[in-house]
């Protein structure tokens, strides 16, 4: 038994890279172990390190948007590799050899099945995330997420509008509760700590800030979750929940029309929330 409820265990073949203060550069691993594809290189040096160190060929980029801290490290290993590289078709991020869109199939070339694109505009309006149905002989499906859908959070929203964001979290929370959430940040305390004051009355938030807490002070990555955690305890996918409308009327001074001005109020608040 995992001793921890609200962490999945990890995949096999999908291992964290840790780059600046609190980013996740996901590598991919093909199940015979020598080619690789990694999600979000913002920077090339770690990549090339695990790489060596786990005596893979990195055959694939995988971009979900143009920020920096996820796709500052593509020219180098492109350079160094000659990786392909999917990504979004954007004029914003040099070096994507396959532009992809909502509802494209992707395949990273790592043998296990074809994935599937969701655009998730917001964070920014280029924003994708990536589905894959599994990996490998382990059945769970993968959802690669960037900036969009965090471990107890969501992404800041800077170039969509707060009802973008918010349509994109909900198509994200409508995939399979057992899918793993891979998102490209270490927010979880963070932004558990804030949900702890947005949804004061769920005792699921409270539990899992501590615990949290533990697998921080323990050295642990608390990434991959799930959608079915994200559900429990994420307050921007629970903005019908009584308890967060109560808490965004008290932020608001008045009751909100309806759910954006919900989400609106708490992405607000917890953007000013220390
Ligand atoms: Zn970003
Ligand atoms: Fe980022």
């Amino acid at each position: 038994m995992t001793p921890w409820r609200f962490a999945a265990p990890p995949h096999p073949w999908v291992h964290p890279v840790p780059a600046f203060s609190d980013n996740y550069l996901w590598l991919l691993q093909s199940p015979e172990a020598r080619r690789a594809a990694i999600v979000d290189p913002g920077d090339a040096a770690p990549v090339l390190q695990a790489l060596a160190a786990r005596g893979l060929e990195l055959i694939c980029i995988l971009l979900t948007h143009h920020h920096a801290d996820h796709a500052g490290g593509v020219a180098e290993l492109t350079a160094r590799t000659g990786a392909r590289v999917i990504g979004p078709r954007s004029e914003k991020i040099p070096g994507v050899t396959e532009p992809v869109g909502d509802g494209d199939h992707v395949d990273p070339g790592l043998g296990g099945p074809v994935g599937r694109v969701v655009a998730v505009p917001g964070h920014t309006l280029d924003h994708i995330a990536y589905l894959f149905p599994s990996l490998g002989a382990d059945p769970r499906p993968l959802l690669f997420c960037g900036d969009t859908l965090f471990a107890a959070g969501c992404g800041r929203v800077f170039e969509g509008t707060p009802g973008q964001m918010l349509a994109s979290l909900d198509s994200l929370a409508s995939l399979a509760p057992g899918t793993l959430v891979y998102c490209a940040h270490e927010y979880t305390l963070s932004n558990l700590r804030f949900a702890a004051a947005a949804d004061p009355d769920t005792a699921e938030v409270a539990n899992r800030l501590a615990e949290a807490d533990a697998m921080r002070a323990a050295g642990i990555a608390t990434v991959p979750t799930t959608i079915g955690i994200e559900q429990a305890t994420n307050p921007f996918l629970r903005v019908d929940q009584a308890s967060i409308v109560q808490q965004a009327a008290g932020r608001l001074g008045h009751t909100p029309s309806g759910r954006v001005e919900t989400f609106a109020a708490i992405r607000q608040w917890k953007n000013e929330f220390r």
